[in-house]
């Protein structure tokens, strides 16, 4: 994949913003463990929301490599930033303008790509995630002309800020001919009685994005509220998860980028022996290795963004970019703490949240061992 003019554009202006409005306040609402809704704000205003949607809808009119583009910059300074902003577009708004009639689009589409509501998608359960039709115990059932919902979902991201708007919830709406469930996607705004939104985790990392688990309690909502087709749930979040992983690569190669930035920054000023740190060849090759790492990283997200924006099967190329990323992201982080010395163990230095923050990589949108068996069975291994 060629940066184009355009592309590069977009890289530089996150990468600024990212730099100048992210950077100087993050750490501190990282600590307090806060919501970043002046960031959000302004992302909205620059359009990162509605970056892959139509203009039609509010959104910028790009594509979805534009998004990881930029997903990366945020990353290279602060994952929580970059999290909210992918599980908002990929999660929240990209499965109700793919999957949405047009009623819903026009209902959810203009505030969501502008930041001023933020979608969610609940798929994972307490029960289970990485075997989604086997641990989902929560069911729709259709009353008139009205799902009744019943369950509870686990990890959410987006879910409960003041600003979130509607979570997609996948639900079981019955069962198949062969016995298995009949998965399908609900649209449940915020605010419906029967829906509610526990208090925030307390996580090791991605401190200022917002992860809750929710209930719903013969919560109700119209018929029309069916994302897609009856029945289409898994098919739906197995397309979306797809895009998503190449989305959550890119934030690690921006995670891993951010940990070459940083390093390459204090090797020049930390002394040691007489010298800078950065004078030493077992400094020097660890950061080499991470720079190979986060180059190699980049090379898969961008072959992936190229195979499905040609409409080409993608699938295996998304679960190596996504595993290859995690694990540069992991390894980046792990690093360039150990080349700060005690300093990478405090929280006043960017590398202390990167080692935090890297850990999800390897875990959400599917764990590493998910992807590996997702890459086996795009090799015909599946059923033996
Ligand atoms: C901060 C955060 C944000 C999240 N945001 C969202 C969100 O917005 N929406 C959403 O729906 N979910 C979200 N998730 C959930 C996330 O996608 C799941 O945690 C993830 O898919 C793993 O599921 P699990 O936690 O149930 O682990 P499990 O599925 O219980 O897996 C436990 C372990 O067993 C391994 N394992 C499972 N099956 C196999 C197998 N067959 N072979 C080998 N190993 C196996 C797994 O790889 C893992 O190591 C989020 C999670 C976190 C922590």
């Amino acid at each position: 994949m060629k940066l184009t003019e355009e592309y590069e554009d977009l890289r530089k202006t996150v990468e600024a913003f990212a730099r100048d409005a992210v950077a100087p306040v993050i750490g501190e609402l990282y600590e307090r463990e806060e919501f970043p809704y002046d960031i959000v704000r302004q992302m909205g205003r620059m359009g990162l929301f509605g970056l892959p949607i139509p203009e039609e809808y509010g959104g910028m009119g790009g594509d979805y490599f534009a998004l990881c583009l930029a997903l990366e910059e945020l990353a290279r300074v602060d994952s929580s930033v970059s999290i909210t902003v992918e599980a908002a577009v990929s999660l929240g708004a990209m499965p109700i303008y793919r999957f949405g009639t047009a009623e819903q689009r026009a209902q959810w589409l203009p505030k969501l790509t502008t930041g001023e509501m933020l979608g969610a998608f609940g798929l994972t359960e307490p029960g289970g995630g990485s075997d989604v039709p086997g641990g989902m115990r929560t069911t729709a059932v259709l009353d008139g002309n009205e799902w009744v919902i019943n369950g509870s979902k686990a990890f959410i991201t987006n879910s409960g800020t003041d600003i979130t708007g509607v979570v997609g919830v996948a639900a079981i709406t019955g069962r198949r001919a062969d016995g298995r469930p009949e998965i399908s996607t609900i649209l449940v705004p915020a605010g419906t009685p029967g829906f509610t939104v526990a208090k925030k985790y307390s996580k090791v990392g991605w401190n200022c994005s917002d992860t809750r688990e929710l209930a719903f309690t013969d919560c109700r909502v119209p018929a029309e509220n069916l994302l897609g087709e009856r029945g289409r749930g898994y098919a739906q979040f197995l397309q979306t998860l797809d895009e998503g992983r190449i989305a959550i690569a890119a934030l690690s190669v921006g995670l891993a980028q951010g940990c070459v930035d940083e390093c390459l920054r204090y090797v020049r000023e930390r002394q040691a022996f007489g010298h800078p740190i950065g004078h030493y060849q077992a400094i020097q090759f660890k950061i080499a290795d991470m720079e190979v790492r986060t180059h190699t990283a980049r090379l898969a997200y961008y072959h992936a963004a190229e195979k499905m924006l040609a409409g080409e099967p993608f699938k295996k190329e998304a679960a190596i970019a996504k595993l290859v990323s995690s694990d540069a992201a992991m390894d980046n982080a792990r690093d360039a703490t150990q080349v700060f010395g005690g300093y990478g163990f405090m929280n006043e230095y960017p590398v202390g949240r990167f080692y935090r923050d890297a850990k999800i990589l390897e875990i959400g949108e599917g764990t590493s061992e998910v992807q590996r068996m997702l890459i086996a069975r795009q090799l015909g291994l599946g059923d033996l």
